[in-house]
C-alpha cells in the first residue's frame, strides 16, 4: 500500500505535504474570512522553519524570499502575503511554487488552471473514476 509502518522517506513525506496543502488550498473559500487569510498565511510561512528536509525548506524560504523581491515571476505574480486574499489565487499561488520545485527535480510542470487543480484535489475527473 502507499503507507507503511517505516518513517517516511523524502518521497513520502513530500507527496503527503502537497496533498495537505494543496487540499488545504482546494477548500479555500473564494472570500475567505480575516482570520482564514491570517492562519494559511502562518502555515505557509512557518513551513522554511520547520520543514521537516533541511535542503527543501532552505529552498522554499529562497523563493519566498526571490518573489517578495522580484514579485512573482510569468504564472505566478502573486507573492503568499497576496494569494491568501482568494481561494483561487492561493491555488494558482500554490500550484507555481510546487512546479518550482518540479523543475528543480526534473518533474514535468502541473497546468494551473483552476478547472485542473478542481479535477486532482477536489472534484475528481467528469468520468467519475474518483467517485
Ligand atoms: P509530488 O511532487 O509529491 O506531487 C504529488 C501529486 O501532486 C502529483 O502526483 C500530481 O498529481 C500533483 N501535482 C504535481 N505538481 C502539482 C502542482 N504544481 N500543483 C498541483 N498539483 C500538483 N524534494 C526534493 O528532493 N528536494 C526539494 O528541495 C524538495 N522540496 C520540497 C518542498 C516542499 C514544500 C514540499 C512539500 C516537498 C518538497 N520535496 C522536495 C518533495 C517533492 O516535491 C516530491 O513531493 C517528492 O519528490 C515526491 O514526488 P512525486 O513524484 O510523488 O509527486
Amino acid at each position: 500500500s502507499t503507507f507503511s509502518a517505516c518513517p517516511p522517506d523524502g518521497e513520502e513525506l513530500g507527496r503527503s505535504a502537497w496533498t495537505l496543502l494543496h487540499s488545504a488550498a482546494a477548500y479555500f473559500p473564494e472570500d475567505p474570512s480575516a482570520q482564514q487569510q491570517s492562519s494559511m498565511l502562518a502555515l505557509f510561512r512557518a513551513l522554511p522553519h520547520i520543514y521537516p528536509c533541511l535542503s527543501c525548506a532552505e529552498a522554499l524560504g529562497e523563493e519566498y524570499d526571490r518573489e517578495d523581491k522580484e514579485g512573482g515571476w510569468e504564472d505566478r505574480s502573486l507573492n503568499l502575503t497576496e494569494a491568501v486574499r482568494s481561494g483561487p489565487s492561493l491555488r494558482k499561488w500554490l500550484c507555481g511554487i510546487h512546479n518550482e520545485v518540479n523543475s528543480r527535480l526534473g518533474k514535468p510542470n502541473f497546468a494551473c488552471t483552476e478547472s485542473k487543480l478542481s479535477e486532482r484535489w477536489l472534484d475528481g475527473p467528469a468520468d467519475g473514476t474518483c467517485d
